[in-house]
């Protein structure tokens, strides 16, 4: 049986003052509701979330995770130093670093790969644009992405991982998948597994993001193969994770 998992999405927003507000308000939300919860915050923020929710039921994670172990690579952050500050999760293949940072499927692959070596778990990220969809390539288009992890790490690393069906064009618009059209891509999305291990399809968590907000998640979260949500604005509200958690 999968429980079902909210995980937010700060993307690169906060401060200070007003994560401690919301750090409170998502550590009670998960408390009120036994629900299984974590946040993904900017690299600079992860000792803050490390000293709020240390010893809670709320995990912690980074959105973006270098694709190598150690090195001269100014600027960027490794798996284990995610470690070192305690981190669960890391988002791996968000679209916005596909689109905006030229993440393609081989970079993404080895970003997952080296989270699972250090020992995090990857929430791997898959979805399609709007074009993509218009062209009735979607299948097409997840199925590439996941086999780029799969070619590179063995379906067996899924059993350490999480997914996220993410419609690009459903993020940050307002726009969301309907909840048949993203029970659709996530039933896809578990047969492609379990043709290869079904074992690891039926115990793999596949979340839903695009816009999830307290109307819709109930709706979502109720379809057999959404197992939760990756929830980006809608995270930076209190009340509204809060009432995301009560849905789940
Ligand atoms: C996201 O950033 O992963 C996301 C789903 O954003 P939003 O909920 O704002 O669409």
């Amino acid at each position: 049986m999968r429980a079902k998992l909210v995980v937010g999405n700060w993307k690169m927003y906060g401060s200070l003052a007003a994560n401690l507000t919301l750090l409170t308000g998502i550590k009670d939300a998960a408390i009120a509701f036994k629900c299984a919860a974590a946040v993904c915050v900017p690299f600079p923020y992860l000792a803050q979330a490390r000293s709020a929710l240390a010893g809670t039921s709320v995990a912690w994670g980074a959105q973006n995770v270098s694709e190598h172990a150690q090195g001269a690579f100014t600027g960027e952050v490794s798996a284990g130093m995610l470690v070192d500050f305690g981190c669960r999760y890391v988002l791996v293949g968000h679209s916005e670093r596909r689109a905006l940072y030229g993440e393609d499927d081989r970079t993404v692959a080895a970003k997952f790969q080296q989270a699972q070596l250090a020992g995090l778990t990857p929430i791997l990220c898959l979805g399609e644009t709007l074009a993509e969809r218009e062209s009735g390539v979607t299948a097409d288009v997840v199925t590439r992405q996941l086999g780029a992890v799969i070619d590179a790490s063995g379906v067996a690393a899924l059993s350490r991982a999480v997914l996220a069906y993410e419609p690009v064009w459903a993020i940050g618009t307002g726009k969301t998948a309907s909840p048949q059209q993203a029970q659709e891509v996530h039933a896809l999305i578990r047969a492609r597994v379990g043709q290869s291990d079904a074992a690891v399809a039926s115990e793999l968590r596949i979340l839903y993001g695009g816009s999830v907000k307290p109307g819709n998640a109930r709706e979502l979260f109720a379809m057999p193969d959404i197992d939760g949500g990756l929830i980006g604005g809608a995270s930076l509200v209190a009340e509204d994770f809060r009432a995301i958690c009560a849905a789940a």
